[in-house]
């Protein structure tokens, strides 16, 4: 028996493990500090209660042998894909069918599953700083030395640029907006020129938007398929992730349109063949869960804790700025992407900060080479510890 020697090809994770682990041993040296997490990636706040209340009646019908549900179709329940289309799409002016949705237990999956339906040589273009899966999944499907690095910086405002004539064209392109970890945001006229690139060039798109709650004025696209020609060249990855709490329960959907069509074949009818084989579909009381954000009282609970997060991510923005820092994004994101002093790397910068505030940050090289001199600061903590965080910067930083 031999192994997936493209395993063997990873880089150890250390990021969140080593930041974990410093964290941990800061506190043991320092039992009295007051030690602030602006670190996690991780929602605080529980699941509303219109979903609550959705996922008890939905226990109670698995209680009874006349409601009881066994395996779910494949690729979700009708009522649940009724809701998507209409909430995430139709009223938006996207016109999808139901059988382009797909759900899944998340974002995460699917951006790792989804590349069992791609030739192993295919070129794949992936932003730097990046949030790792992309390219780890890639170098697990043997795609190691098929990986392009977009490197994306304070210049261009953590946009990739568009390969020109002359640049090796990608088959694959991985983009995310709202960005993790800048925190940046993508306009239409931008999407558009990669959507055109893509048509040209017949590659496809991955369009990761689980952060797409965190727009809310419309100056800028949720969907990729706002932007004419996107069905022909993208697929979408969506979660409820960040937009309603369901980091613990899991759920999230994959939109793969028929217009796209490679060898002849449509993704569509592969990725159904993929999950139909590989998947047995979310749960039941999961489903009930995700519908319930689709209601008018669901709605108005989620954005209530969209917008502590947003407001928490707001004051860590205009916090670190009046203290003399540079950053990016906390405006359509929950990310801070801090500008780190010169004379300091990520992580000695991470030191810094944990030794003179006692707040922990994410190191902006765990995301990439382009992610040194960075520290991601993140707004998904509580509002007292926030402002208490903020506080301590400014005054351990700020202009005396
Ligand atoms: N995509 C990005 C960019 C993320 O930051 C995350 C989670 O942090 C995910 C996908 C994963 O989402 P899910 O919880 O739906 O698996």
């Amino acid at each position: 028996m031999k192994i997936n020697k493209n395993f063997l090809d990873l880089e150890a994770s250390y990021l969140f493990s080593t930041v974990n682990k410093k964290t941990r041993e800061f506190i043991a040296a320092h039992p009295e500090a007051d030690v602030i997490k602006l670190s996690i990636g991780d929602v605080t706040k529980p699941l509303c209660p219109a979903v609550i209340e959705a996922m008890h009646k939905a226990v109670d019908e698995m209680a009874d042998e006349k409601t009881f549900r066994g395996y779910p179709p494949e690729q979700g329940y009708d009522f649940i894909r009724e809701k998507i289309l209409e909430w995430d799409y139709t009223k938006r002016g996207i016109n999808l069918q139901l059988d382009e949705i797909f759900l899944s237990d998340g974002a995460k999956s699917d951006c790792g599953n989804i590349g069992d339906i791609f030739a192993t040589d295919n070129t794949v273009a992936i932003c730097d700083p990046v949030y790792p899966v992309y390219i780890d999944t890639n170098i697990m499907n043997g795609r190691k030395d098929k990986i392009i690095i977009l490197p994306c910086s304070a210049e261009t405002n953590f946009l990739p640029a568009i390969p020109g004539a002359g640049d090796s064209v990608p088959d694959i392109i991985y983009l995310c907006f709202p960005n993790n970890p800048t925190g940046t945001v993508a306009s239409k006229e931008y999407l558009k020129k990669w959507v055109d690139y893509a048509n040209a060039h017949h590659s496809l798109i991955l369009f990761d938007s689980v952060y797409e709650a965190f727009i809310t004025d419309g100056k800028y696209p949720k969907s990729i398929y706002e932007i004419e020609g996107a069905k022909s060249c993208a697929i979408e990855l969506r979660s409820f992730s960040k937009t309603a709490g369901f980091t613990g329960l899991r759920c999230g959907y994959t939109v793969v349109p028929h217009d796209l069509v490679f060898d002849g074949t449509e993704l569509n009818t592969l990725w159904f063949r993929r999950q139909s084989t590989k998947f047995n579909g979310v749960s039941y009381v999961t489903q009930r869960a995700a519908e319930a954000v689709y209601s008018e009282e669901g709605q108005k609970e989620i954005q209530e804790n969209l917008s502590f997060y947003r407001e928490n991510a707001r004051i860590i923005f205009e916090g670190v700025t009046a203290a003399g820092f540079k950053a990016f994004g906390g405006q359509y994101s929950p990310y801070v992407w801090l500008q780190i002093p010169q004379g300091f790397t990520s992580w000695t910068f991470f030191d810094e900060l944990l030794e003179k505030c006692n707040v922990v940050g994410t190191p902006g090289s765990g995301f990439g080479k382009m992610g040194e001199g960075y520290l991601r600061l993140t707004g998904f903590g509580s509002r007292e510890r926030t402002i208490e965080a903020v506080e301590r910067i400014k005054k351990a930083f700020g202009k005396k």
